[in-house]
């Protein structure tokens, strides 16, 4: 994963800092510096939001999550709804149906049990909505003072249907790209939540299972060359990602981007660009320009679709890929987050 010029140098004597964590320009560096040369993975492939794996005669998607979002329970849902759901969407970004997930617990000595009860019950409500298994697990306790309660690790597997490859690498110039919702309530929910702000009217998060929307599109006829959930880092961050991997230039109409009148006016007081604020149930779709329409159809019919938009197009890119958006002050071109706007979104 290549990201513009970081100030930061992931430097051996350094220390890793809160920005380190955040769908910015250092997670980037650390994951081509770092965790890729240790691992002996080349940098080749574009990176998408799960690994490919075949067996026998079929393709799994396989992807992971750590989920350590604060406070634990906010409106719109909790950490366990969240790390269902985050894997959940994941799978569905690579077009599978997710078929088992695990989930590992970190969990705080002090931690009240009935509240655990009530995480774990919603997680196992999340999951059965979304017909995934939680098939393993595992718990930890640690001392107290050196956790937040509950930090959750999920993984997830799915089931590729034959003759679907969705990723950055199938972007094609002519593509439409597509919005599958408004932005930014996910981390305006949670800004307002820990930090005691009333929003009127109150903001909740939009945490949804991405997957019946993937699946209705495929069987509506509609493969999407490229998907991906706009979480940490916003609908920026996920552009700017998916124009390096796959080599292309975006060009964004700022115009059609839906934000709604509560987000915005939240943005406006907190100082956040809503474009970088993190979704939990949004997705962007690149698919060929004469599926635009009935691919935006599919996707209004789902919960918080209703301003689903096609924001742009797919051009050849003249050198390495960007993203250009066309605003009424003119032309502004996009990049990573430097640091982190959120901290603990997720
Ligand atoms: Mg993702």
């Amino acid at each position: 994963m290549s990201g513009p010029a970081c100030p930061l140098p992931v430097a051996e004597e350094g220390v890793i800092e809160r920005g380190h964590g955040g769908g910015g320009a250092l997670t980037s560096r650390l994951i081509a510096e770092l965790f890729l040369p240790c691992f002996g993975v080349s940098s080749a492939a574009p990176l998408h939001d799960g690994a490919t794996l075949a067996v026998g005669g079929s393709r799994l998607a396989f992807t992971t999550d750590s989920f350590v979002v604060t406070p634990l329970e906010f409106p719109g849902g909790d950490i366990g709804v969240l790390a269902v759901i985050g894997t959940v969407n994941d799978l569905a970004m690579c077009g599978a149906r997710p078929l088992a997930l695990s989930a590992g617990f970190i969990l705080e000595e002090g931690l009240e049990i009935a509240r655990l009860r009530r995480i774990a019950a919603s997680m196992g409500r999340a999951a059965a909505a979304a017909g995934v298994r939680v098939a393993t697990g595992d718990t930890k306790v640690v001392e107290r003072g050196k956790g937040d309660g509950i930090y959750i690790t999920t993984a997830g597997i799915g089931l590729i249907p034959a003759g679907i490859t969705i990723g950055p690498a199938e972007v094609r110039p002519g593509d439409a790209l597509l919005l599958s919702g408004d932005l930014g309530r996910h981390g305006i929910a949670i800004m307002a939540a820990r930090e005691g702000l009333g929003f009127e009217p109150a903001i909740g998060s939009d945490l949804a299972c991405l997957a019946p929307a993937v699946a209705d599109l495929i069987d509506a006829g509609v493969t999407p060359h490229c998907l991906r959930d706009l979480t940490r880092g916003g609908l920026a961050s996920a552009l700017v990602e998916i124009a390096a991997a796959a080599g292309v230039e975006l060009r964004v109409d700022a115009a059609a981007v839906p934000v709604c009148e509560a987000v915005r006016g939240a943005c406006e007081i907190l100082g956040l660009d809503p474009w970088y604020v993190a979704n939990e149930g949004r997705m962007v779709a690149f698919v060929a320009e004469q599926h635009a329409a009935r691919a935006l159809d599919v996707l209004r019919r789902h919960p918080g679709g209703a301003s689903a938009a096609m924001i742009g197009r797919v051009v050849a890119a003249p050198g390495r890929g960007r993203v250009l958006a066309a605003t009424i002050g003119g032309v502004r071109v996009l990049d990573l987050l430097s640091g982190e706007q959120l901290p603990r979104i997720c």
